[in-house]
């Protein structure tokens, strides 16, 4: 057994995987404009965070958000909507201009085209070239909302990699790299975001309880043999 699948049995085993505590999910049947304003809006805050922040955008444009809506109000109001996930300054700036491509209709059934049928790593080219979108933005991107097979590689994740000590680089393509070759593709998605449950719960960053962890025996943190 692959050992990404060997651990996704682990972690199934340990949690119940809440959606509702993820942006993402909680968005993948909405317009991609609206998908990808929710993931920027997660960008180096807690999904908690993203998710009031989007609330507050869905209390004052209302739903469904559209870039027409988000164009006909001051760029201000937009920033005072998203206040509650951080940097709103940037994230309003980069979700306005975002809004200006996505009021084009032609612009949107090319996007679409394309981030469906270009090879992965043009996707993701595609993606990092629209405003405020990095590469975990557009990886959750293809992922949850394209279905594309690839492993994003958020803060937790890239924690708990380093301290299993499987992979000795900290770069984000190495990461993401290993997981998907050491995890059966349909179980991408799935353990990425138990494995984000698992940083919340247990291999917290502060005082991680390796007491009560079910990778104990796999890891080289929690088995005393690193020292990350
Ligand atoms: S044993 Fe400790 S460090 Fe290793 S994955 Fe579990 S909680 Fe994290």
């Amino acid at each position: 057994m692959l050992i990404g699948d060997l651990i996704l049995e682990r972690l199934r085993r340990t949690y119940r995987l809440e959606l509702g505590e993820f942006i993402a999910p909680r968005l993948r049947k909405r317009s991609l404009f609206e998908f990808i304003i929710g993931v920027m809006l997660s960008q180096n805050t807690s999904d908690k965070n993203a998710i009031r922040a989007y609330n507050r955008l869905v209390e004052i444009y209302g739903s469904p958000i559209t870039p027409e809506k988000i164009l006909s109000k001051p760029l201000e109001v937009l920033m005072d909507a998203i206040r509650p996930a951080g940097l709103y300054r940037v994230r309003a700036s980069n979700i306005y201009e975002l809004a200006k491509l996505f009021k084009n209709r032609d612009f949107i059934d090319e996007l679409i085209r394309r981030l469906r049928e270009s090879s992965i790593d043009e996707a993701r080219r595609i993606l990092q070239s629209l405003p405020g979108v990095g590469i975990k933005t557009a990886d959750v991107v293809l992922s949850q909302y394209f279905g594309r097979p690839v492993f994003p590689i958020d803060t937790h994740i890239r924690r708990i990699t380093r301290r299993l000590g499987y992979v000795k680089s900290g770069k984000y393509m190495d990461i993401s790299r290993w997981w998907m070759e050491n995890t059966s593709r349909e179980n991408y998605v799935e353990l990425h975001l138990l494995l984000i449950t698992h940083g919340r719960r247990i291999c917290r960053a502060r005082n991680p309880r390796c007491d009560i962890c079910p990778l104990r025996d796999m890891c080289s943190y929690g088995s005393g043999r690193g020292d990350v």
